[in-house]
């Protein structure tokens, strides 16, 4: 089990080869072998299909199909998929093998992120215990719903992935109502069970928003709902988290302040940008200290020798005014989460020499629904969060784009993964969630048609009981 603890971090220091005394080595072996394999398996479709495809005038080739896709790709399709004859009546047969053959992939990756937990997502004692310390008692995050935030939690903060709620939105632009309602459950879940903690230990509930930008293409490979814009991006989602702050507060008095933080993110290097608050909690655009500045500058010191150097940055950052500098509380966290953030630009550099090549999108699939934490690596899928397609329609919008350069031009089909939750104690609740999933497949068929009606767009529902770890379950 590889944890993201403080105390783990110390054992790349012990090693010879680590470059950084603050970074996990260990993890990020584990981490790396985890990505590269999945990946390989949704990048290998094509090829492998082509290859098994050559090979149909066998007279035992259903079988032999699936032998093939079972020794390269780890899955199996129905047999009757692989009829010939039903194949050579439609034009699109190879582009419905592929969205079948991708489909399959995630069913098996959602089996074995839930069942063997390859990131150790399910231990977050540890991590817990670290925002426990600095008063928070649960974490909702806001990233954009670009792929190449999809390893937010994981990778590049090191989290657990059961630790903190994950809701994205292109551009960040998270609903502050639906926020809300989320801040009463998690309250309410204090007072009545005493989950996580009892409401009388003065804690407050953390929101994060993420927002992007490419420093080594800024005007190209910046956040697409935001024309590129960094200032844009960044201002955006500063102001979501006032709204979101101001909201609690309006609705439920001043003794419901929630903790906010502001993040930007480098996509090229997973590097940050961490916007410092003052001591009242207040976010400043032009108040941060940049990770892979630190990393730099920290490089070669003694474990301690570099937190020292990080702490003083902090207070830097903060023109040395007592008043304007971040609850001592608040300040230990975001060293911890710089910390975490150190194995990833390390990550970065020793596995993608520093700069990723897939600079821009790479997706290999979209995600709409609610849920999909089984998907914790970068570029593996466009994911917006939505309950209607009306109300995320315009995130989905730009997951077509973006799908219609990858995809589509190549002659390849936009594959859509549906995701609806259900809670498994709640009668009614799967019930429930069928329904929505197969309103949410009906209308995205409509909306973009000329795409479906030529089988360029495919979709699958799938389901999950989301109270324990269990696997995605298909919709038939
Ligand atoms: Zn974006």
């Amino acid at each position: 089990m590889v944890a993201t603890s403080v105390t783990n971090t110390t054992d790349s220091f012990e090693d010879k080869h680590s470059v950084h005394a603050l970074v996990n080595k260990n993890q990020n072996s584990v981490f790396h072998d985890y990505e590269s394999q999945t990946k390989a398996r949704f990048d290998n479709v094509q090829i492998v299909l082509k290859e098994i495809l050559s090979q149909q005038t066998r007279s035992d080739f259903k079988r032999f199909a699936n032998q093939q896709l079972f020794s390269r790709l780890g899955v199996t399709l129905d047999e009757n998929v692989w009829d010939l004859n039903k194949g050579s009546s439609s034009h699109r047969f190879p582009e419905d093998l592929y969205s079948k053959i991708v489909f399959e992939l995630f069913i098996k990756m959602s089996e074995d992120f839930f069942i063997n937990d390859p990131l150790s997502g399910q231990n977050k004692k540890e991590a817990e215990e670290v925002f426990k310390e600095a008063g928070i008692h649960a974490v909702g995050i806001a990233p954009c719903a670009d792929g190449r935030l999809a390893h937010f939690i994981s990778y590049v903060l090191r989290l657990p992935y059961t630790l903190a709620r994950r809701k994205a939105h292109a551009g960040a632009l998270f609903d502050v109502s639906e926020s809300v309602r989320n801040w009463v459950f998690v309250e309410h879940s204090r007072f009545r069970e005493g989950i996580p903690n009892n409401p009388e230990d003065p804690t407050r509930y953390l929101k994060m928003a993420v927002y992007h930008f490419s420093k080594a293409d800024p005007s190209h490979q910046g956040c697409a709902a935001h024309g590129s814009d960094d200032k844009k991006a960044a201002e955006a989602a500063q102001a979501k988290l006032t709204d979101f702050r101001q909201a609690i507060e309006n609705r439920f008095g001043c003794g419901s302040t929630v903790e906010t933080m502001l993040i930007g993110i480098n996509t090229d290097d997973d590097s940050l940008k961490i916007h410092i608050p003052n001591a009242q909690g207040n976010i400043c655009l032009d108040r941060f200290i940049e990770t892979d500045r630190l990393y730099s500058k920290t490089l070669g010191l003694a474990a301690n020798e570099a937190l020292a150097v990080i702490e003083a940055e902090i207070d830097k950052c903060t023109s040395g005014n007592r008043l304007t500098r971040p609850h001592s509380s608040i300040k230990k966290l975001i060293v911890w989460l710089l910390k975490n953030n150190f194995s990833q630009i390390e990550y970065v550099k020793n596995y993608e020499h520093g700069q990723y090549k897939d600079l821009g999108h790479a997706e290999r699939f979209i995600g709409i629904g609610n849920g999909f934490e089984e998907v914790q690596l970068r570029n593996l899928s466009y994911y917006s969060f939505l309950d209607t397609i009306e109300e995320g329609a315009n995130d989905v919008d730009i997951g077509i784009k973006i799908f219609k350069s990858l995809n589509v031009k190549r002659g390849l089909p936009i594959p859509i993964i549906i995701r609806c939750d259900y809670d498994g104690r709640v009668p009614g609740s799967k019930t429930r969630a069928v329904k929505k999933a197969r309103r949410l497949e009906e209308v995205i068929h409509n909306r973009y048609q000329e795409l479906s009606s030529c089988g360029l767009l495919q979709t699958m529902g799938t389901l999950r009981d989301n109270t324990g770890c269990l696997p995605a379950e298909k919709l038939v």
